[in-house]
């Protein structure tokens, strides 16, 4: 049997069943359904997208995998290349992982040694933010901050390594003020904060960060698992304010296998490279870097400059926008929208149960979660398809009793 992910299996609904996807759409054996929420975000081009699928065909035809231990291949080169010279200032350096949450434990650890090379074995601690969302792995759950993900952790009381600040400017100078000395890096998801309830806050207080961070030594790492390639509307946070360490995952292989990659910068990189080989670094997932992976991650990247997914992305705001004005509802606390993603959040999570369900008898597939009624589409959805998409959700509330 199997178990699904973030379910009480006792008392879960029966999952509903794909038969076949292709662009926006999932069908199930007797719907069409638009996908507003991008398989986790993660399916930025749609799905059974031939480019993409050739990619994947052609490297196939050569060989699916091997690993990067003593070996190396032309799509794993292929696609760090691009890395390097696509992403912003020198960040250079690129460890490929499975997942999100692994690539974000590479960066934890990556921050940790670079001072622990050093010699500065006092930082231990990680700055973080309130409502954090960086995995579901342990590392991660502790610098996370997300009780209703990891509750689990309370199992072994508060811990020491990790610091919890809410995303004002005071917050954050105190935090500096008091731990300088002992933080290896600031973590934070840039701009939107995912899992955390699609939270957005303002770039001053990044820029604020990394002038904090510069000033007293301490990494800046940037989890873009759900920011990167465009969802906020900017190609990358980190264009905008350079970090230390990048990590990627989600729509890196535009949501066709699970990949993900934490972009070192020369800083960090040259602060493992010497004559020491017990400065290396540490760590080596089984599927780093893996070929099928690369190659459709090359192809998403491709992709997103020769269409122009900036002005896609822009339109789907500027749609969402149109179509959100005016519209407010008593149970509505706040309507939140930043580049390809909108967010109602609602005063009470009664408020949106049943709404998967009518959403489906609409032919839109939704999976809101606790006060979140959100969407993150495809980013070549069809203004009808999203227009359907945003007014499924006022019908929603329309429908309701006041
Ligand atoms: C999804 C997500 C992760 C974890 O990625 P996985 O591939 O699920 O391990 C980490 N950070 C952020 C911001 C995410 O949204």
């Amino acid at each position: 049997m199997i178990w699904y992910p973030y379910e009480q299996m006792k008392t879960m609904k029966a999952p509903y069943s794909v038969v076949d996807a292709e662009g926006v759409f999932l069908y199930t054996k007797d719907r069409k359904l638009i996908d507003s929420v991008s398989s986790w975000w993660s399916v930025i081009h749609g799905y059974k997208h031939p480019v993409i699928n050739r990619a994947i065909e052609e490297q196939l035809h050569r060989f699916a995998h091997v690993m990067l231990g003593g070996l190396t291949h032309e799509p794993v080169q292929a696609l760090s290349d691009k890395l390097q010279s696509w992403l912003p200032g020198d960040l250079d350096c690129c460890f490929f992982s499975d997942s999100g949450s692994v690539a974000v434990e590479v960066a934890l650890k990556m921050a940790l040694q670079y001072y622990i090379n050093r010699g500065e074995t006092g930082r231990t601690k990680i700055l973080a933010l309130e409502h954090a969302y960086h995995g579901d792995t342990f590392k991660t759950m502790e610098a996370g901050d997300d009780e209703d993900y990891h509750f689990v952790l309370k199992a072994y009381g508060k811990s020491p390594h990790v610091i919890h600040i809410p995303t004002s400017i005071p917050a954050l100078e105190e935090a500096f003020s008091r731990y300088h000395g002992e933080l290896n890096c600031f973590l934070a998801e840039p701009l939107l904060q995912g899992a955390g309830g699609m939270r957005m806050y303002d770039l001053s207080f990044l820029k604020r960060a990394k002038e904090l961070c510069s000033r007293y030594g301490v990494l800046l790492i940037f989890d873009e698992v759900a920011t990167g390639f465009g969802r906020t509307g900017n190609r990358f946070v980190a264009d905008l304010v350079l970090p230390d360490i990048l990590v990627l995952g989600k729509a890196l292989t535009g949501g066709y296998i699970g990949h993900a990659v934490t972009v070192a910068s020369r800083r960090v990189y040259e602060g493992f490279y010497d004559d020491n080989p017990s400065h290396a670094l540490m760590h080596g997932p089984t599927f780093m870097g893996n070929a099928l992976a690369c190659s459709a991650a090359l192809a998403s990247i491709q992709l997103f400059e020769s269409q122009n997914y900036m002005s896609k992305i822009r339109k789907i705001e500027e749609i969402t926008r149109r179509e959100m004005k005016g519209f407010s509802h008593p149970f509505v606390k706040e309507i939140r929208i930043m580049g390809a993603c909108i967010c109602i959040e609602v005063h009470d999570p009664s408020h949106i149960r049943g709404y998967q369900e009518f959403a489906y008898e609409r032919g839109v597939f939704s999976r809101p979660f606790l006060n979140y009624l959100y969407a993150m589409v495809p980013y070549v959805i069809g203004e009808e398809e999203l227009v359907k998409v945003l007014r499924t959700m006022k019908e929603w509330f329309a429908a309701l009793p006041a």
